[in-house]
């Protein structure tokens, strides 16, 4: 595989909420009017067991989620439901089954230089509450972890976006087969990539 940084690709899922606020177009034209290549893209219903397995295929993630959620309650003064990270997550991972299978999702992967990093920024923080506006999760939603714990469920954020590169690839062969994913060439990335820009004048 090329290493060039605008072969690396991300996986995004739009998520049940996402369909069901009518989401799906808004959410692709902001990654592709950046410039990033849709090279897959199929709906599904999830099932228990892709969800757990998506979400525990990073050994870290269940500390790193725990000590996020941690944080993002005593940067607000506020008191967190546990002080375990871990128990934090065995609650959080059980309410994103619920929520990550209650519908038809769309799962995505895109290709363009810094995918993973890009598609981030533009998805927004976590927590919506305090994602910035300007990003798909601060411009949508309105959900809170203080909100969704009150609740018992996952905190709605419209889409899932890969955390890191190496996460990008678990998750993209995780969700996709290689036979579900294009290598093709937009016009377009003449103007993003090429090193000269000739072909502009007639
Ligand atoms: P991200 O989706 O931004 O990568 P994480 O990987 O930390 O975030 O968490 C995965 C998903 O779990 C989040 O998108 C959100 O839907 C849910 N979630 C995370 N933390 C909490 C929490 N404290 N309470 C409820 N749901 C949470
Ligand atoms: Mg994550």
């Amino acid at each position: 595989m090329n290493t060039h940084p605008k072969y690396e690709r991300t996986l995004v899922i739009i998520k049940p909420d996402g369909i069901q606020r009518s989401l799906i177009g808004e959410v692709i034209g902001r990654y592709e009017r950046v410039g990033l290549k849709l090279v897959g893209i199929k709906m599904l219903i999830p099932t228990p067991e892709l969800i757990e397995k998506h979400y525990t295929l990073d050994p870290e993630w269940r500390t790193k989620t725990g000590l996020k959620t941690i944080k993002g309650y005593t940067d607000k003064g506020l008191t967190p439901p546990d002080t375990d990270p871990l128990k934090i997550t065995a609650v959080i991972l059980k309410n994103l089954i619920n929520y990550m299978t209650k519908g038809p999702v769309v799962a995505m992967v895109w290709q363009g230089a810094h995918a993973v990093e890009i598609v981030r920024k533009i998805t927004g923080g976590t927590e919506p509450l305090t994602s910035l506006m300007g990003t798909i999760r601060g411009d949508f939603v309105l959900d809170s972890y203080r909100m969704s714990d009150v609740d018992g469920r996952a905190v709605r954020n419209i889409v899932h976006a890969s955390g890191s590169p190496k996460e990008a690839i678990d998750e993209i062969n995780h969700w996709f087969r290689k036979e579900e994913l294009f290598d093709y060439r937009l016009i377009v990335e003449q103007m993003l990539y090429d090193v000269d820009l000739d072909g502009i004048l007639e």
